[in-house]
């Protein structure tokens, strides 16, 4: 079984897939994390969006998921990934149609090896089209920067509410905006907006749709 999760940036999809997942028992993939490690390779290699043989690099790297989530020839890259920098050149990088070719048949083969929670942009629209249940978290922008801006603090990067709420905009603005494989709603995605929900109550939202389908009602 497969649940899509998707949603724009600082909806909370980290902490309530993690969650999904280990209640039901499934697999989590954030593919998130699989555009910003495709990010810091590229910039490591001298690549901008623009350069020719993207796709043959996004090829040619060895992308998996360990306990530590994303690994790059099996060693986890780390907070490396998550720096608000790496943020912005995953989205960059994310909407270079190579790339999101080149980590499509990477997700697809991965999540269907067995009962998996995604989440991610495009999950329930074009990577797992036929995905039995698909959510689509949302949240106020203010409200997922005031969360994403606690996040950093709360893990001793410096932040700033401001520019926290900034980098929402502009993402959210690029991630649906982008020609290719664009941030919307599947027309078939259960809408949860998370503002006024605990995570307790989103989680379990979400758990009970995955369980009543797992029942067949
Ligand atoms: O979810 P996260 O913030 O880690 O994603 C980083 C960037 O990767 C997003 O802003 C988006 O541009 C891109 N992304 C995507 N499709 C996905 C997951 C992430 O385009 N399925």
């Amino acid at each position: 079984m497969i649940i899509a999760i998707d949603g724009p940036a600082g909806a909370g999809k980290t902490t309530i897939s993690s969650q999904v997942a280990e209640r039901l028992g499934f697999v989590r993939l954030d593919t998130g994390s699989l555009y910003r490690a495709v990010a810091l390779c590229a910039l490591q290699a001298g690549y901008t969006t623009q350069t020719p043989g993207l796709d043959g690099l996004v090829g040619s790297l060895a992308l998996g998921f360990g306990k530590d989530g994303v690994t790059l020839d099996g060693v986890s890259l780390g907070d490396r990934i998550r720096t608000p920098e790496m943020s912005q050149a995953a989205s960059a990088f994310s909407a270079v149609p190579a790339v999101r070719q080149g980590l499509l048949e990477l997700q697809r083969r991965i999540g269907r090896a067995t009962n998996s929670v995604l989440d991610g942009r495009d999950i329930g629209t074009v990577v797992f089209p036929d995905a039995e249940l698909k959510i689509f978290l949302t949240a106020r922008p203010e409200e997922r920067a005031r969360r994403r801006h606690k996040e950093h603090l709360d893990a001793g990067r410096p932040s700033n509410l401001e520019d926290v709420l900034k980098d929402i905009e502009a993402r959210d603005l690029a991630d649906s905006s982008r020609a290719i494989a664009p941030l919307k709603q599947a027309e078939d995605a259960i809408l949860v907006d998370s503002s006024d929900l605990t995570i307790e109550q989103t989680i379990s939202t979400i758990v009970e749709h995955a369980r009543e389908l797992m029942r067949g009602d």
